[in-house]
């Protein structure tokens, strides 16, 4: 029996990343895919790539901004009236923004990154969770960051969206744990998708593979983290074999997180 045999998993930010490489995994294990990303060209290029490895799964994809409530209602209402329910929810979608001092901090990116982190995980949530309810079943990701547990330099307002997104996680899991509902974070470090490249990018322009290997060293494992190996721990923590583990932010760093 596969890890996800007929679960219904719903990803955000499925297009591209972390979100493509857990619905790849969640393919791989069974599961039916219902997919949202607001890069509508890049989103049915994942799905096409997914169907054509794996032909038995269903997958619907529906393009939303999940810092639009509206646009988020909607996604969750399609996935029901095609698959029945949802078992699984996995709320990934997220932004850097720019990298700045505080002080200099643009806000109209720094609004925009409250949007899509903080707003996008909250109204899946409030969407979501009304569906696994009259389940009684359901397991939630949400994705945090490092940056949800400590301090990241010139990036406030990931930082503090990251950290609400621990937060609200934690109060997910207090709140509709009786109705059978896990809910976990997982806080990834620096794994190589477009957007940590674009990071070092903007951390050395002139030679961003300079930056990483850089960054590389400074981990205990030397090396960046995969996409794949945060879907291989996003699958276990969407499935039935993960059935007491609820409110835990969940580092996926190497180690990172613990050195001083
Ligand atoms: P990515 O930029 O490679 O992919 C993100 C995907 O989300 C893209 O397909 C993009 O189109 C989509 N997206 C972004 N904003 C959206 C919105 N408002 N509505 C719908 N779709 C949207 O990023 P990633 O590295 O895969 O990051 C995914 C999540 O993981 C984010 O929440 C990010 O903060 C978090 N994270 C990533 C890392 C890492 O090292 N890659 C580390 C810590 C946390």
């Amino acid at each position: 029996m596969k890890k996800l045999e007929n679960k219904v998993i719903v990803t955000t930010g499925a297009a591209m990343g972390l979100g493509y490489a857990t619905a790849l995994e969640a393919a791989k294990n069974g599961a039916q895919l219902s997919l949202i990303d607001y890069n509508a060209e890049s989103l049915e290029k994942a799905k096409a790539t997914i169907v054509t490895q794996y032909p038995e799964v269903k997958v619907l994809t529906t393009v939303a901004d999940v810092s639009d409530e509206a646009a988020v209602k909607n996604y969750v209402d399609s996935t029901v009236s095609t698959f029945g329910r949802i078992d699984g929810f996995y709320n990934n979608a997220g932004i850097e923004g720019r990298q700045a001092s505080m002080v200099d901090y643009d806000l109209d990116v720094f609004k925009k990154v409250v949007d899509i982190n903080l707003m996008g995980v909250y109204y899946g949530l409030k969407y979501v969770i009304p569906v696994m309810q009259k389940q009684e079943y359901g397991r939630i990701v949400n994705v945090a960051s490092v940056g949800g547990i400590r301090g990241v330099m010139n990036q406030t307002p990931y930082v503090a969206t990251k950290h609400a997104v621990s937060g609200i996680t934690k109060n997910a899991a207090l709140e509709y744990g009786r109705y059978g509902i896990l809910t976990n974070a997982i806080a990834p470090g620096a794994i190589l998708t477009p957007m940590v490249a674009e990071a070092f990018k903007q951390v050395n322009p002139a030679d961003p593979k300079q930056a990483e290997d850089h960054y590389a060293q400074s981990n205990p494992t030397k090396r960046l983290g995969l996409p794949e190996e945060v879907g291989k721990l996003v699958v276990f923590l969407l499935s039935e074999d993960c059935s007491y583990v609820s409110g835990q932010i969940i580092a996926i760093d190497g180690g990172q997180s613990n050195s001083y």
